[in-house]
């Protein structure tokens, strides 16, 4: 944990270790929050004041899994909320700054020094996006994942066939093991719902071909 926190410059708790997300589940509520202390810049929230993984791009895989660990196994099947590809774009603009990744579990001592009444809010516009459904389907059998949800927006793209080399990227990074760095994100990401059945989906359809698209939602 120690290197990954040099290397990214990270700072503050990262809450691995004591608590697991069930337990986290199970015992309370914990909301998550994430500084860029240089600029003193609130990232955006992730789902519900989620977590996904320790606040850096960099691929990494430690008893705490990083963000950009989760996003490449999410980018390879196009499975891209909004708030995941935001906060992307967060760390993106303050790559090399020092990040703070907090929860309101923390005393005051614990949070960095910061103008909290001043604090500026990173926004990413919401062009690009589709509110609906994402879906994989497989060619052979018919057989379908669908996300629960027909209001969460997604990156847009064009309906594809997933290589075999997304599939395995997928099924490498989005594993049990990164669960417990997943908290309280989107609810297509949720792991004991969508996501645990997507996982599932791809596991049993894996030698198939598996297109993925996104359906949007129609109001009215
Ligand atoms: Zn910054």
């Amino acid at each position: 944990m120690q290197g990954l926190q040099n290397k990214a410059n990270i700072v503050g708790a990262i809450p691995c270790g004591c608590l697991s997300t069930r337990e986290y589940k199970k015992k309370m509520s914990v909301s998550f929050f994430t500084y860029c202390i240089d600029c003193s810049v609130n990232a955006p929230e992730i789902g519900d004041a989620g977590m996904m993984g320790a606040p850096s791009l960099e691929i990494v895989s430690d008893r705490f899994y990083s963000f950009g660990w989760i996003y490449d196994g999410l980018k390879a099947i196009s499975l891209l909320p909004y708030s995941i590809e935001s906060y992307k774009s967060f760390l993106e603009t303050h790559q090399g700054h020092k990040i703070f990744l907090g929860n309101d579990h923390m005393d005051d001592e614990q949070l960095p020094e910061l103008n909290y009444e001043n604090l500026e809010h990173f926004e990413l516009e919401t062009h690009g996006f589709t509110e609906g459904t994402y879906e994989m389907v497989s060619i052979e059998t018919g057989a379908l994942f669908r996300t629960s949800y027909n209001w969460e927006s997604y990156k847009n793209f064009e309906e594809k066939e997933l290589s075999k080399a997304e599939i395995n990227r997928f099924q490498q990074r989005i594993n049990q093991d990164c669960f417990e760095s997943i908290y309280r994100g989107p609810p297509s990401l949720d792991p004991y719902e969508d996501l645990g059945r997507l996982i599932d989906f791809v596991k049993e359809n894996a030698k198939h071909t598996l297109k993925v698209r996104l359906a949007a939602c129609r109001r009215g």
